[in-house]
């Protein structure tokens, strides 16, 4: 088998590929032959090329602002003959980098453990069974079946094509979808041109085909050329990006300010090292250097809480972006009601039944409504719709210990019980009838059809099923009972609709044409004419109760929530009735109902003021919804839409948060979202909207927590140099402080559990700045009494000491930290005190504090760390200040926060 790779296929006639792979067309690979080629060939898996290795990663933490101070700080004190301080700023350089390093390694691995658990499906024909497996099974010789909507899952050579269009963008970086070919081509085709080959990572956007694979995992051309997975910007973010604009504006604020200190100083009259030391420790206080790893880390603790609600994040500032969510526009289908589809009425041949049972068991029966005779199979158009709804069908059936279950379409699936409660075998009919050819179901043309044989010297016949739109529209006669065509009365059949609807079920249109015996192949305008309308088959597809009650979590939280459906207004609207997305009265009829062909005679200004005010969009096309989408954004609203379909992705891309189905949907859409629901549920979009809530609370209340230090440390020492008096910190104390309670205190605040109460408040406004007025002046408060607190103690120690510098500064350094660590309580909640929220609730931020407190203790009183930092022991009055400063800031900023709650209440 060795030989048969990298054999350029795309020259050589598909038979003959087939032969050389010792594979067979129709009957595909053994189980047997596969598990042991994927011993020989690996799973078809590519290996991911990281973005940045981890040295590259560990060298840029050296190219943040404050490391570049620091090691210019290291080079001058070098020069100046200070080693020790040049030897300890190294030391904190290389650890600052070594743990930004890790927490940074850390939040990239949890993010792409996640990408790589997105792993796609693919249909394999094995022992001639179709089945769906894992791409990563497929091996070298596998028969592929490809459909609209999947992502080739290896490189094919195609054996069939029926109007197969692949987007190579992946591959060519061309974004115009290809028409695919089998024919073989010559040697010296380029990639881009070989029509009869299907790449691995492109995604197929129309029609369907099947081929044989020829290469897989890295043995790919995606593989060769490895740029599938991009992870060079995976970490940033909207926020994060504002975030490092805003540094580098402070940064050079901050080298004015240490450059204005310098030249002050020296005119004052003191020495070049004095204010050397005095600018770095200015430079080093001010700059708020944990911002940067801590909203990495904020956001990766989402992204995982996330996971664990069954949301799955593909891209990063979704986290961020969620939090901010205004309109959710959703799918009915699946996603809002149960996708347990159960046919209950049909009409056919004049006459209408109920059919009994539940799910998918074939066990139930089919009643006549208005008595009528036993034997329903008499009347021959419902043998025929019964028969139109198991052929024109991809799907099947299977007993399974939990059983029966459905192999694709549920909406299918339904149509299969239906047909075996009136004693119908799929199989067998199958076998009477053979499948020549079909159209496959498109929601934008809402129908599937296909032909078969019956027999010879018989008309061939055309099934199809479809929306009532679809297909009543274009028949123009009946089936009755004795299986004669009839005059069609569209009054009575758009009653029945109208009734069956109006309870929430999802109804299917059946009709059929009979055709010439040679014919071998269907078209569009096959159907456009000449159907005889068989029928309708009514199904219930319950609502999902758990999504009943996030649609009420999300109304409570300000979030708007609408339903977007290829489905009829009359279905829809019943829907939309049950789940409390409108008004009891609302039904087609009123304006809380919009068709799509009513989107589409308004022009974007009209639909800009129609689609806000509209709670159920029906029978809406793919184009539409991005329109919609377009439309709400005009409004500024932060829209989430959710899709399932190829063509849903514009749509998917355009909305601020795209999310996609992980059972349902195509890998098309997939590719395209921001989000993927594991179990297609609307509740699961409410989870994560309220656990981005509480990802971006922890943002600010890190950012509210942490600027305080800076501010005050910056100060301190500006006002020193003002005043011409000996810095209260020095440039290493400060390092320390800032090092350590970042760490320990304030990365606490992003396992913060969410508030109570998080979803009971309107959606942040995008517009709104990060630094509300409200935090700006709670910053300056405690930056303020961070200062006067520092400053005010070491200059009565001083005194009180006769002099003593490094215990003046020890009180000092005291203050910031135990400041800081009191204050990290308050900012637990921007605006509620902090025990509302349960005192033990973050563990974490305990076990910080006690950290920090130990090694606060090691700093004051053990010999090394004196003689490193310049500390020395404190005794019971200076611990007294200390304290008593704290509680102060603590007891002010909760006053603050009650004064502030009174005058919004
Ligand atoms: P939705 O699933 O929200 O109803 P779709 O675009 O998937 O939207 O389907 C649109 C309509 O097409 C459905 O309401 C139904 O009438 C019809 N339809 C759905 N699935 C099939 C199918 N497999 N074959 C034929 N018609 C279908
Ligand atoms: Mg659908």
């Amino acid at each position: 088998m060795e030989s048969i790779q990298d054999k350029e296929w795309h020259s050589k006639e598909a038979q003959s590929v087939v032969k050389a792979f010792h594979s067979d067309t129709t009957m595909g690979l053994s189980v047997k032959e596969a598990a042991s080629r994927i011993e020989q060939f690996g799973h078809n898996e590519l290996t991911l090329k990281k973005g940045q290795g981890p040295i590259i990663r560990l060298l840029n933490q050296f190219r943040q602002a404050l490391v570049v101070i620091l090691l210019i700080a290291v080079v001058i004190t070098v020069v100046l003959k200070e080693y020790a301080d040049a030897a300890v700023i190294f030391a904190v350089v290389v650890v600052n980098a070594v743990i930004g390093f890790l927490q940074e390694s850390k939040a990239l691995k949890a993010i792409e453990a996640l990408a790589k658990s997105m792993t796609s499906d693919a249909t394999v024909v094995r022992d001639g069974e179709k089945q769906r497996l894992p791409s990563s099974q497929l091996v070298p010789g596998d028969i592929v079946i490809l459909q609209s909507g999947d992502k080739v899952p290896a490189d094919i050579r195609l054996i069939t094509v029926k109007e197969l269009q692949v987007d190579e963008s992946a591959l060519t970086g061309e974004s115009v979808p290809v028409q695919k070919g089998p024919a073989a081509l010559e040697v010296n085709a380029t990639v881009g041109d070989r029509y009869n080959m299907a790449y691995s990572s492109t995604l197929i956007t129309y029609g369907n085909g099947s081929g044989i694979v020829v290469n897989t995992g890295d043995r790919t051309e995606i593989g060769r050329i490895n740029r599938l997975l991009s992870d060079v910007d995976i970490l940033e973010t909207p926020l994060t990006r504002k975030i490092h604009h805003f540094s580098k504006l402070l940064l050079y604020a901050i080298l004015c300010m240490a450059g204005f200190t310098f030249v002050i100083g020296l005119l004052r009259g003191q020495t070049v090292v004095e204010m050397f030391m005095a600018s770095v420790a200015l430079a080093v206080g001010a700059i708020p250097e944990g911002l940067p790893a801590a909203i990495t880390i904020t956001l990766a603790i989402g992204v995982s809480r996330m996971a664990k609600r069954n949301a799955i994040i593909r891209k990063l500032p979704a986290v961020e972006t969620l939090g901010s969510v205004m309109v959710v526009c959703s799918d009915k289908t699946g996603t809002l009601t149960q996708n347990q589809m159960t046919v209950q009425e049909i009409v056919s041949g004049g006459s209408h039944y109920s059919v009994s049972g539940v799910g998918y068991a074939p066990q139930g029966n089919i009643n006549p409504s208005q008595g009528g005779n036993g034997d329903v199979l008499a009347n021959q158009a419902l043998r025929e719709i019964f028969a139109a709804g198991l052929l024109c069908n991809d799907s099947k059936l299977v007993e399974t210990d939990v059983g029966w279950k459905v192999q694709g379409d549920p909406t299918e699936g339904a149509l299969i019980t239906a047909a075996m409660k009136a004693g119908y075998h799929p199989s067998d009919l199958e076998k009477e009838m053979p499948r020549i050819d079909m159209i496959p179901f498109e929601s934008e043309r809402q129908y599937m059809a296909t032909l078969h044989d019956q027999g010879k010297d018989l008309p061939r016949v055309i099934y199809v099923k479809g929306s009532i739109e679809s297909i009543c529209v274009d028949c123009s006669t009946t089936l009755d009972p004795d299986g004669q065509p009839d005059i069609t009365d569209p009054g009575v059949i758009s009653d029945w609709i109208d009734s069956m609807t109006g309870k929430g079920l999802r109804v299917l249109a059946f009709g059929r044409r009979l055709v010439a015996t040679e014919t071998s192949k269907i078209t569009h305008a096959d159907i456009d004419e000449g159907l005889e309308f068989l029928g309708l088959q009514g199904m219930i597809d319950p609502p999902r109760p758990e999504a009943v009650k996030a649609i009420a979590a999300c109304q409570a939280a300000g979030i708007r929530v609408k339903m977007i459906t290829g489905d009829h207004a009359g279905t829809a609207a019943a829907i939309a009735r049950q789940m409390g997305l409108c008004g009891e009265s609302c039904s087609y009829h009123t304006r809380e109902v919009l068709t799509g062909k009513e989107i589409g005679g308004l022009n974007d200004d009209k639909l800009v003021e129609t689609a806000n005010a509209t709670a159920v969009f029906a029978r809406v096309s793919p184009e539409q919804k991005l329109r919609l989408v377009e439309a709400l954004q005009k409004r500024d609203y932060v829209v989430a839409m959710t899709g399932d379909g190829v063509n849903d992705a514009p749509a998917l891309r355009q909305a601020d948060i795209g999310v996609a189905m992980g059972l349902a949907g195509t890998e098309v859409s997939k590719e395209s979202a921001d989000m993927v629901l594991t179990d297609d549920n609307f509740a699961t979009i409410e989870a994560a909207v309220e656990e981005g809530r509480g990802v971006f609370d922890n943002l600010i209340k890190f950012i509210t927590w942490t600027l305080p230090t800076n501010g005050g440390e910056g100060l301190v020492i500006l006002l020193a140099v003002l005043l011409g008096t000996r810095l209260p910190i020095l440039p290493l104390q400060i390092l320390w402080i800032n090092m350590t309670t970042a760490l320990l205190l304030g990365l606490m605040l992003a396992f913060e559990p969410k508030e109570a109460g998080i979803m009971k408040r309107p959606p942040r406004e995008p517009t709104t700045p990060i630094l509300t007025q409200t935090l700006i002046t709670r910053i300056l408060l405690v930056s303020l009494l961070l200062v006067i607190g520092a400053f005010g103690l070491f200059k009565l120690e001083l005194m009180l000491q006769g002099n003593n510098e490094a215990l003046a500064r020890t009180v000092a350094v005291n203050i910031f930290v135990f400041g800081e660590m009191l204050y990290l309580f308050n900012c637990r909640s921007i605006t509620h005190p902090f025990w509302k929220l349960g005192v033990w609730s973050n563990k974490l931020l305990w076990v910080g504090v006690s950290i920090m407190a130990a090694l606060q203790m090691l700093y004051t009183y053990s010999p090394p760390m004196n003689r490193v930092f310049q500390s020395a022991p404190l005794g019971l009055m200076e611990w007294s200040f200390i304290f008593l400063n704290s509680s102060v800031i603590f007891i002010i900023v909760e006053i603050e926060k009650k004064i502030r709650r009174r005058s919004v209440a």
